[in-house]
């Protein structure tokens, strides 16, 4: 069921379509995109309740410490959770996992660091099917974190969950999430994380490309040109 040939490739090929399976294809890595409230957890959940209820595969369920909001729980806005186990590097993640190729589902990626991307190729490599989603810009517009890489390493096509823009009366994808602090845009000069409840004043929103505003977004690349 694991070859290594045809492994990483999800493409046309004479015609023929590889098929992905919805619980568990081994040796894969899977990215799962978008931006809060779009169902991203939802989508992670989804899939290892799926693999637990008709798969005899071991499902194991992540998240990075940085992310606190939910303690040691993954949960969906509907109502879904799966305990998770926290790690904060990729050697960490490699200690929870043993030799039987499991399905490794990780959530909150933009808030890992680059060590994951190391740790989910050695996965891949022994067999292990890892699903990674998470946050594919932060609230300036900006890749975040490690997610292009996540996104560069994925072997089947990057999965893009959407709500729609917070904006009343827009119909829009919510495809970048808006910072507001006290109500209003946050600077682009700001922290890149500053996790939301964290601060009472921080709050976030879906909104599409037309809606989303951030100042000073202009000097913020300035300064990144000149680092
Ligand atoms: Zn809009």
């Amino acid at each position: 069921m694991f070859e290594q040939g045809k492994r990483g490739y999800l493409m046309l090929k004479e015609n023929q379509i590889y098929r992905m399976n919805s619980t568990f294809n081994p040796g894969y890595i899977e990215c799962i995109v978008g931006t809060m409230f779009s169902g991203k957890s939802r989508e992670l959940l989804y899939r290892g309740m799926r693999a637990e209820e008709f798969g005899d595969v071991k499902v194991l369920y992540f998240k990075p410490t940085v992310d606190t909001r939910d303690d040691e729980f993954i949960k969906s806005r509907d109502g879904m959770e799966r305990r998770a186990s926290l790690f904060s590097n990729g050697r960490e993640l490699l200690n929870f996992v043993n030799g039987v190729p499991s399905l490794i589902l990780i959530d909150e990626v933009q808030f890992c660091d680059e060590s994951l991307i190391y740790a989910v190729q050695l996965l891949k490599f022994k067999g292990h099917n890892i699903v990674l989603s998470g946050l594919h810009t932060d609230f300036r517009g900006q890749p975040f974190g490690i997610m292009p890489q996540i996104m560069a390493l994925s072997d089947t096509p990057i999965k893009s969950v959407f709500s729609v823009c917070n904006i009343s009366g827009c119909h829009n994808d919510g495809v970048l999430p808006q910072r507001l602090r006290n109500g209003l845009p946050d600077s682009a000069l700001s922290p890149t994380i500053i996790i939301e409840g964290s601060s009472e004043e921080i709050t976030y929103e879906p909104r599409c490309a037309d809606h989303h505003i951030v100042p000073d977004i202009d000097r913020y690349l300035l300064n990144q040109l000149s680092l």
